[in-house]
């Protein structure tokens, strides 16, 4: 079918569209409504239906494909490859249900898991689903303020955690971040199950609290724990959003919406079918991870290479590698990754037969144009810019290549996903904007299966955080966007990052595109401090491609030009700092709200989501330096 159709029914006659591709999955017992709007912006996707995550992630697969590899774990860092067919991760997931039920939890106990890119954590997601536990997974890199943080509002019955992490062949001790954040916590939880692999020979336990997963495990091998079936709309996830802009909110996610919104999405958007393979480079602490690294990919039947460690070590050839050795169809990334990669010899990327590998996704930030380029190129394979958010849980904007490959547009995700009632319209009127004219990115309800169905605990922050934004009741995304004659949409970054130069709104992100045109610029970001006369003015941190040498005054003023000449005056950033390396976030987005307030000579605010902690003091040096000479 093409993509125009379909989306097309999918808006049209949804409950035709949604009870179709409701039987992409197995049904416990068969849905008595598609869906329930009788309560927006909430809504309730195949009321009364049963199933299960787990079973059809696992079980549902052993009549076919028993002896098919499922999950493929590697470490770069342990050195360690794991390979499971279905059949053994049923015996997995089983064994780890059997232990979580001698440790008490049951169908509604929330689990946090706090574990690397390794086999267990995919074992103890879907030990959870198979029990009706809501599992939370917290991205192992964030510190325990953050983890305690999340902890207090998931009020969970067990923490599972690793011995440690390793990031660059170095040990990361997780345990005394563990401890650090039960200490903190107002809710902890009576145990702490785990998963030792040796790296910490320091680790201390505390006796009655802490438990080892191996020896439990070793006790109930071979155990077979039924399914508890959920009703469609029970929750299956708590997942928190990255947090790049204030306080963490706590994605809620359904059980059969989510999981038609997988068996749909990895089939016509990733264009996997049932025994290929899907490496996506994801953390299973994040949305990508969840959704492609686990649910998409096993509830489709395909094998999915779930990777440890970073994309340069033991040398930059290593995810093409994979690719070959496992003969990966689609790839699934970051622009901020192939942006690490673009700095390594490019011989890298022809030394391995990648014949096979039809796609690669990119998705989490703006995919700028020379990097699209040079990966478009250097793979010779399409690049499919697709964007979502933590909240939607799977593409709201993409191309569908699995149905029907539309052209793709340089900057562009495409085009709206099936069952995304899409609009840009204007902030301040609420009315759609032509092609052409910027305005917010907002989505009509009902919210098509799989997005969020609430902010845990608290259906107020959904409704105000998400829908009270314009007079009618729209879910906003927060995101500027423009799309052009063709209904390509473009975002044009975050509605909060907004500079009110004497009473003219400038995105940051624009005037950063416009720096960025210059050819020695490598990244920029864009702040707006406080100023007497204007309220506001841009300045700008910028990172070189290369040294500049002594001409670095002729190349902030080149870059200022830059920004005249696209923007106008107004945007012109009023100071210029050049440093080594820009703030950013565990999940590669830029972090400006600490920029800004250090800039202003603020606190920076909660830092526990930085990547490197140095790049902060990078910027400090910088900022008493003083700005680089301009106009
Ligand atoms: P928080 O909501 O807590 O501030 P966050 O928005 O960074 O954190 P995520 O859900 O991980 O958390 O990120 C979603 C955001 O990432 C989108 O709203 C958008 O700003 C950006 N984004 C994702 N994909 C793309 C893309 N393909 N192109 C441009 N921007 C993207
Ligand atoms: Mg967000």
């Amino acid at each position: 079918m093409r993509y125009e159709e379909f989306y097309r029914q999918s808006i049209d006659e949804p409950e035709q569209f949604w009870a179709e591709q409701a039987r992409r999955i197995h049904w416990e017992s068969p849905p008595q409504q598609i869906l329930d709007q009788s309560n927006p912006p909430f809504r309730r996707w195949f009321v009364g239906g049963t199933t299960s995550l787990c079973y059809n992630a696992v079980d549902r697969h052993l009549a076919e494909r028993a002896e098919q590899l499922a999950l493929v774990a590697i470490s770069s860092e342990t050195g360690v490859t794991r390979e499971f067919t279905y059949r053994e991760l049923y015996w997995e997931v089983n064994a780890f249900a059997a232990v979580l039920r001698s440790l008490d939890v049951g169908k509604g106990d929330r689990v946090v898991i706090y574990l690397p890119n390794m086999a267990e954590a995919v074992f103890a997601m879907l030990a959870c689903a198979r029990i009706g536990a809501i599992h939370s997974v917290v991205f192992g890199g964030f510190a325990a303020h953050n983890l305690a943080l999340r902890i207090d509002d998931a009020q969970p019955k067990l923490l599972i955690a690793a011995d440690a992490g390793m990031r660059g062949g170095k040990v990361i001790p997780y345990k005394p971040l563990v401890d650090a954040a039960l200490n903190e916590s107002s809710a902890p939880p009576p145990h702490v199950l785990i998963v030792d692999r040796g790296l910490d020979p320091q680790m201390t336990r505390m006796a009655g609290r802490d438990l080892d997963f191996a020896e439990l495990r070793r006790a109930h091998e071979g155990v077979e724990v039924p399914v508890t079936w959920l009703e469609s709309n029970e929750p299956s996830y708590l997942l928190y959003t990255s947090g790049t802009t204030g306080r963490p909110k706590g994605v809620q996610r359904d059980v059969g919406g989510y999981a038609v919104a997988m068996a749909l999405s990895i089939r016509t958007v990733f264009d996997i079918a049932p025994g290929q393979v899907m490496f996506s480079t994801s953390d299973v602490g994040w949305a990508v991870g969840h959704s492609y690294n686990v649910y998409g990919p096993l509830i489709g039947g395909a094998t999915s290479l779930l990777y440890e460690g970073m994309p340069t070590r033991p040398d930059p050839g290593i995810w093409w590698q994979l690719c070959e050795r496992y003969g990966v169809h689609t790839m699934f990334s970051s622009p901020t990754a192939i942006r690490v990669l673009k700095k390594q010899d490019e011989s890298w990327l022809k030394k391995y037969d990648l014949s096979k590998l039809k796609w690669l996704f990119l998705a989490g930030e703006p995919l700028d144009e020379p990097t699209a380029q040079w990966i478009t190129e250097a793979l010779g394979v399409p690049v499919i810019d697709n964007y979502w958010q933590t909240e939607t849980g799977w593409p709201a904007i993409t191309l569908m290549p699995g149905l029907e490959l539309k052209p793709t547009r340089f900057g562009s995700p495409g085009l709206p996903a099936p069952g995304y009632k899409m609009k840009v319209i204007d902030e301040n009127t609420g009315k759609e904007v032509a092609a052409g004219v910027k305005g917010v990115l907002v989505f009509k309800p009902p919210l098509p299966p799989g997005c969020l169905t609430t902010v845990w605990r608290d259906d107020d922050r959904y409704v105000y955080s998400y829908f009270s934004h314009f007079k009618e009741l729209l879910y906003s995304s927060l995101d500027w966007a423009v799309r052009d004659e063709d209904g390509y949409t473009f975002i044009l970054g975050r509605t909060d990052d907004v500079i009110n130069v004497a009473g003219h709104r400038l995105g940051t992100r624009e005037i950063e595109e416009a720096v960025a045109s210059h050819p020695a610029v490598a990244e920029a970001a864009v702040v707006g401090i406080k100023d007497e006369l204007k309220g506001q003015v841009p300045i700008v941190f910028v990172t070189l491609k290369q040294d500049a040498g002594d001409g670095t005054g002729a190349v902030t003023q080149a870059m200022q030009q830059c920004v005249v000449d696209q923007l106008g005056g107004l945007a012109k950033p009023s100071r210029v700092y050049l440093v080594n390396a820009l703030p950013k976030t565990r999940s590669g987005k830029l972090l400006r709200r600490s920029l800004q307030a250090l800039a202003e000579h603020r606190d920076p605010g909660d830092l526990s989501t930085l990547d490197d902690p140095g790049a902060l003091d990078d910027i400090r040096r910088a900022l008493e330096r003083g700005p680089d000479q301009g106009s």
